[in-house]
């Protein structure tokens, strides 16, 4: 499929802009300018209210099974087009097509999973106090919602929001992300070839603070969900705190990884290089800061640079390219700046720490040792391909140092001791820990955030709750 320019999806239409506004789109391989977004304005932004809400009379009101029926003919044409939207997916995002190929078949999977937890959305009747009264619980979807989403997962980002809302009953406006949006808009394609009704999904580009600004405080809005940094986390919780919104936050991470002395190494290094370099480190779980006990820090952070020196770095639609480009100038001088700082406190650079190339936004895999707190990579999320290590003497050690953030999203740990692992799992502050594996983000398992990483679930039967109201009914029979 040749890259072609997206326009907003807004009450079952493909529609310029008003004014005919756009935005470039870039190719983080080449850094050339590749097509154009449309860009939303206010009178985009108010018919696509206009249509979520006419969508959410429509969507509420059709079955939970057609709802189920019609997501899974979506899932089964994301399939279907799987390839065309991979290399999409790759040509603006700078993935590598494996990675894209993953992206596309997960929100598949996602979309299939939710469709099925929609039809059991169940209510739940409760033994009353008197024999005459009749009380029980029923589950509403909450009403339209909005959802704002980042470019590092284009497409998974969006149904991680969609596929809830529909599944319990809600319309949707999707605030996409302008620097990828070509394969979004094959995955709004895909429910509209599915017979999902005009209105209930939606689809605007623009700027993010004037649409966040107008969208959230809305009346007809009755939900809010965004993915993003906890800065901005912060300020649209408020915002929709002010207006009394439902809230799901999916915010920033700095996971820690542990790594005991009694852990297999070589699985651990080979995991965690897969890790923390998918999509250039620009994920918010991709683990950062590798804490690795005394007995095996040099054993692992031999293993770690071999690994990491052997990935294939290059333009993401070349065959055998294992990590793509960063997704722009902005994220390569974060990185880099980062870098620099942990240098001048005493940082070694084990392996990396260099641009590649004239052209596209790339920069080496990264391993940084001899690291300390007061590093300021060692304090912000890095959001990019740099691996900071540091070791530890014994469990209480790390287990602190992995809560000294505010952060608690993610975490990773290797260990055979099952004490340990004990330990670990009461002492990681974390909404999600994997240990000896790498195995978040699957459509049934719970996927969110705690303290500064947010609230709400995307992922799991806990995601459905988000978009729905338990309502109470108690009835006197009698
Ligand atoms: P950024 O803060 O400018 O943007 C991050 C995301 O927030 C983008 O999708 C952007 O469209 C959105 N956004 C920003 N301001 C907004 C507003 N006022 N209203 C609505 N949406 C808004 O940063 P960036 O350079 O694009 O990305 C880097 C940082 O963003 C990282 O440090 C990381 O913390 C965070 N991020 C997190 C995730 C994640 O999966 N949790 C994904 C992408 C970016």
């Amino acid at each position: 499929m040749r890259y072609s320019d997206t326009r907003l999806y807004i009450g079952g239409n493909w529609c310029d802009a008003t004014g005919a506004k756009t935005l470039d789109v870039y190719n983080p391989a080449t850094g050339e300018a590749i097509g154009k977004v449309a860009h939303a304005v206010h009178a985009d932004l108010e018919k696509a209210v206009e249509a979520v809400v006419s969508g959410f009379h429509i969507w509420s009101a059709t079955s939970a099974f057609e709802r189920y029926q019609i997501m899974r003919r979506a899932a089964a044409l994301l399939r279907d087009r799987l390839e065309s939207i991979a290399r999409l997916l790759t040509t603006d995002e700078g993935k590598p097509l494996a990675e894209s190929r993953l992206e596309v078949n997960s929100c598949a999977d996602l979309l299939d999973w939710f469709a099925e937890e929609g039809r059991r959305a169940y209510g739940r009747l409760i033994p009353a106090r008197s024999t005459t009264v009749q009380q029980y619980g029923i589950k509403e979807p909450v009403g339209p919602a909005v959802g704002f989403t980042p470019w590092n997962f284009p497409m998974s980002q969006i149904v991680r929001k969609l596929g809830p809302a529909l599944a319990a009953g809600c319309s949707i406006i999707i605030k996409g992300p302008e620097e990828a949006p070509a394969a979004p808009a094959q995955l709004f394609q895909c429910l509209h070839d599915a017979g999902v009704p005009a209105g209930v999904v939606n689809l605007v580009f623009g700027t993010p603070a004037e649409i966040s600004q107008f969208l959230i405080p809305h009346p007809a809005i009755r939900k809010v969900s965004f993915t993003g940094s906890v800065p901005v986390g912060k300020q649209l919780a408020s915002l929709a705190g002010l207006h009394m919104k439902r809230v799901t936050m999916e915010l920033g991470g700095h996971a820690p990884a542990i790594v005991m002395d009694d852990a297999n190494i070589d699985a651990a290094t080979t995991a965690l290089v897969a890790a923390k370099f998918r999509n250039a480190g620009q994920v918010c779980i991709a683990p950062t800061r590798f804490l690795i006990q005394a007995g095996v820090h040099d054993q692992f952070v031999k293993s770690l640079i071999k690994k990491t020196q052997a990935l294939k770095v290059g333009d993401g639609l070349a065959e055998g390219t294992q990590m793509g480009p960063l997704i722009g100038e902005r994220r390569r001088a974060a990185i880099e700046s980062l870098i620099e700082d942990a240098v001048s406190k005493g940082a070694r650079i084990a392996t990396g720490g260099q641009r590649i190339g004239n052209s596209g936004f790339f920069f080496e895999p990264t391993i940084l040792t001899g690291i300390t707190t007061d590093m300021r990579a060692m304090n912000e999320e890095p959001f990019g391909p740099v691996a900071l290590v540091k070791s530890f003497d014994d469990l209480d050690e790390a287990i602190e140092e992995s809560g000294r953030l505010p952060f608690g999203l993610g975490s990773y740990a290797w260990t055979t001791s099952a004490s340990n692992a004990r330990r670990l799992v009461q002492g990681v502050q974390a909404g999600m820990l994997t240990i000896n594996h790498v195995g978040l983000g699957l459509p049934e398992t719970p996927y969110g955030g705690i303290r500064d990483s947010g609230y709400g679930y995307e992922g799991g039967s806990e995601a459905l709750d988000g978009y729905m109201n338990t309502r109470f009914i108690t009835h006197d029979v009698a």
